[in-house]
């Protein structure tokens, strides 16, 4: 790494709170995600005939009408990153930015996640990021139930396409939703959960961290645990 990098990397951990650096924090090399799975390895994991690619995913959601939604939304905001991610971040709905450019996490909270992805030294390319929702609530209210149970099912096939090694839920939408459970996230962040050969792991969603900057130390926890187990899962 070099120092303009190592220097980079230091003023973001001092802009997230972080204080208790240890050397491997910084300048770890990442390893590339693995390459393409065949099909046939997707195949097995998935009980239905749902598609095997994220692209049979996007056109199976077409332009969607499934829920009250549609009319409201500039566009639908289905997921970006590397399909073949070993982490993926699920975050709630998208906002005003994400509505208007049709990508995840592009607003103030996305900038936030990227520096949060960078900490663990992924490149946010490196991983997958989309949402519970694939469109923007009003005025950024919460999911309602019947919203959510028409995403789920595409929510579902994204991940059973990408088979991460991580899931990372952002906030308590994203923690309930795909671990299938009322629990809050307080009890919910910070430890894994095996689901369909993933690992899944919930912490404080960005846009908390706006508002309550005092949490990025648990985040950060959570962070570095993500990154042992992706170690740990690689070898
Ligand atoms: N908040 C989310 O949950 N998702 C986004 O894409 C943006 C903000």
């Amino acid at each position: 790494m070099k120092s303009n990098e190592i220097v980079s990397q230091l003023e973001f951990f001092r802009d997230i709170g972080v204080e208790d650096l240890d050397a491997s924090t910084v300048g770890a090399v990442c390893d590339r995600p693995d390459g393409p799975r065949s099909a046939s390895a997707i195949a097995r994991s998935i009980e239905n005939e749902a598609p095997l690619h994220l692209e049979d995913i996007r056109a199976d959601l077409g332009d969607c009408r499934r829920c009250k939604l549609a009319p409201l939304r500039a566009n639908i905001v289905f997921g970006s990153g590397n399909p073949h991610a070993e982490l993926v971040f699920v975050g709630e709905a998208p906002g005003y930015d994400e509505d208007q450019q049709g990508l995840p996490f592009v607003g103030r909270a996305g900038q936030l996640l990227t520096k949060i992805i960078e900490s663990i030294n992924l490149k946010r390319e490196d991983a997958y990021i989309c949402n519970v929702l694939k469109c923007r609530p009003p005025e950024n209210r919460n999911p309602e139930p019947d919203e959510v149970a028409s995403c789920n099912p595409f929510l579902r096939k994204q991940l059973a396409a990408i088979r991460p090694k991580i899931v990372c839920c952002l906030g308590t939408f994203a923690a309930q939703t795909v671990l299938q459970t009322a629990a809050p996230i307080s009890k919910l962040r910070g430890k894994f959960f095996d689901m369909d050969g993933m690992r899944v792991i919930a912490t404080f969603h960005p846009a908390y961290l706006l508002r309550s900057p005092e949490k990025k130390r648990e985040v950060w926890e959570d962070m570095k645990q993500i990154r042992a187990e992706l170690f740990r899962l690689r070898s």
